[in-house]
C-alpha cells in the first residue's frame, strides 16, 4: 500500500534544509551535542534573527532552526559557519551521523573527535544510518535509534555494537574509530544498502553477522532521567522539545548546553532550576506523558492542528501511560508503538490502541472537538 505521506529517507541539515509549512528547516548538529555558552546565544540570535525565532530538538540531539527562507537561509549559515557549527560540505554533513551521551565525560568527547574524524574514510552510508557513542558508566541511549554504537561492557571496558544484536566486539579508544567505520563497511559490502537506504538491525534480522567475534556484554541499560537536577548539572525538559530563541538565550547564561535525544537541556554545571517560560521542570507534568509533532500549519503533510489538542488531552492521560497524537500517518514525533495513538486523517482522528500510527485503527474519524479519552486507555 503507498503510504499517504512523503518519506524523504533523508535528514534535513544546515547546508540541505527541508522545507515545512512555515519555512525551511535547518538543522545544525553541535559537535558531541554540545553548544557552549556562546554558541548557543549564538544559535539563538540567528533563529531571531534569519528565521522565525522557533528551535526544535530533534530525537537525535540536534538543533533545528525553524521559519528560515531562501533569502535568509545564506547570511544564516554565515552566522552559524562563525560559530564553528557547519560542516565544509553536505557530504560531510550527512555523514557526521553521531549522537553522544549527554553524560559525556572528557575522554567520551575525545572519543567522538575521533569517530568524526574516520568518518572521512566512511563508505557512503544511508542518510538515516547512525553512529552512537554511549560511553558513560552505563548505556543510556538504548532505547534511541542508531546503528552502530559504542557502549560500556560489564566490566567497564569498551565494546563496539552493531544494532540488532545482544553482544559486541572488544575495542580500545584507540582502535575504536576505525573499527567502527569497518564495521559500516561491513554494513555496506554485505548488502545493508538498498536504494540509499538500510539500517542495520535490519540487515542483522535478515542473518547477517559480522566476521569479528562479539563477545562482550554491554552494561545494563539505564532509563534515562526525567527532569531534575542530576550529577552532571540542570535537566531541563521543553515543551514538546520546542524552545524560544528568548529562551535559548536566557539558558545560555546558565552554563554550555548539552542537546539531549528525550527533548531536554543539560545545562552543565548548573545546581538550580531554571524558570522559565515552556520549560518542563517536573518529571511528573502530564505533557511529558504526550508526544505530538508539529501539526498544521507548521508541517505541509499535516491533516490538523496538534499541538492545541495535545495539551488539552495531556491531563486526561494517566501516569505511566504514553499519548501519540500526529498530523500524518508518518508518525514524526514517536515511530515506535504507544499506549494509544491518534491520527489525523482528512475526515477526523483515527485511533490506534497499542500501535504507531501507522497500524490499523480501531475507531475512525473521530472528532478532534469531542475527543475526550475516558475508556480509550
Ligand atoms: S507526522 Fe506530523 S510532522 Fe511528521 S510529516 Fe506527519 S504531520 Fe508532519
Amino acid at each position: 500500500m503507498t503510504p499517504a505521506f512523503t518519506v524523504q529517507g533523508w535528514c534535513p541539515g544546515a547546508l540541505r534544509p527541508m522545507a515545512s509549512g512555515d519555512g525551511l528547516v535547518v538543522r545544525v548538529r553541535p559537535t558531541g551535542g554540545r553548544l557552549t555558552r556562546a554558541q548557543a546565544a549564538g544559535v539563538a540570535q540567528a533563529a531571531a534573527r534569519h528565521g522565525n525565532g522557533l528551535i526544535d530538538l530533534s530525537a537525535r540531539g540536534n538543533v533545528q532552526l525553524r521559519g528560515v527562507t531562501a533569502d535568509s537561509h545564506p547570511a544564516l549559515i554565515d552566522d552559524l559557519r562563525a560559530l564553528g557549527l557547519i560542516d565544509p560540505d553536505i557530504l560531510s554533513e550527512t555523514r557526521r551521523n553521531i549522537l553522544v551521551t549527554p553524560f559525556a565525560d572528557a575522554a567520551t568527547d575525545a572519543l567522538a573527535a575521533a569517530l568524526a574524524a574516520a568518518l572521512a574514510d566512511a563508505p557512503p552510508l544511508p542518510g538515516k544510518f547512525g553512529f552512537v557513542i554511549d560511553t558513560g558508566p552505563a548505556p543510556i541511549l538504548t532505547a534511541t535509534a542508531g546503528d552502530i554504537r559504542l557502549e560500556r561492557s560489564t566490566d567497564g571496558t569498551l565494546i563496539l555494537r552493531p544494532d540488532g544484536l545482544p553482544t559486541g566486539a572488544p575495542v580500545t579508544t584507540e582502535t575504536a574509530p576505525a573499527q567502527a567505520i569497518a564495521l559500516a563497511r561491513w554494513f555496506t559490502e554485505t548488502g545493508g544498502v538498498t536504494d540509499g537506504r538500510g539500517r542495520m538491525a535490519a540487515h542483522i534480522a535478515r542473518g547477517h553477522r559480522p566476521d569479528t567475534p562479539l563477545t562482550a556484554q554491554p552494561a545494563p541499560p539505564q532509563t534515562p532521567p526525567g527532569p531534575g537536577l542530576v550529577p552532571q548539572g540542570a535537566l531541563v525538559a521543553l515543551e514538546f522539545g520546542q524552545m524560544t530563541a528568548d529562551t535559548l538565550t536566557q539558558l545560555a547564561t546558565l552554563g554550555d548546553l548539552r542537546i539531549t535525544p528525550w527533548r531536554m537541556v543539560l545545562i552543565e554545571g548548573a545546581t538550580t532550576l531554571p524558570t522559565l517560560p515552556g520549560l518542563i521542570l517536573s518529571p511528573d507534568d502530564p505533557l511529558r506523558r504526550v508526544e505530538a509533532c508539529t501539526g498544521a500549519p507548521g508541517c505541509l503533510q499535516a491533516l490538523a492542528k496538534i499541538r492545541p489538542l495535545a495539551r488539552r488531552l495531556a491531563p486526561q492521560v494517566p501516569e505511566g501511560r504514553r499519548l501519540h497524537i500526529s498530523g500524518c500517518a508518518k508518525g514524526c514525533a514517536h515511530p515506535g508503538p504507544a499506549d494509544l495513538t491518534l491520527v489525523a486523517t482528512a475526515d477526523g482522528f483515527d485511533v490506534i490502541r497499542h500501535g504507531t500510527a501507522q497500524d490499523a485503527p480501531s475507531a475512525r474519524a473521530l472528532d478532534a472537538t469531542r475527543i475526550d479519552l475516558k475508556g480509550l486507555f
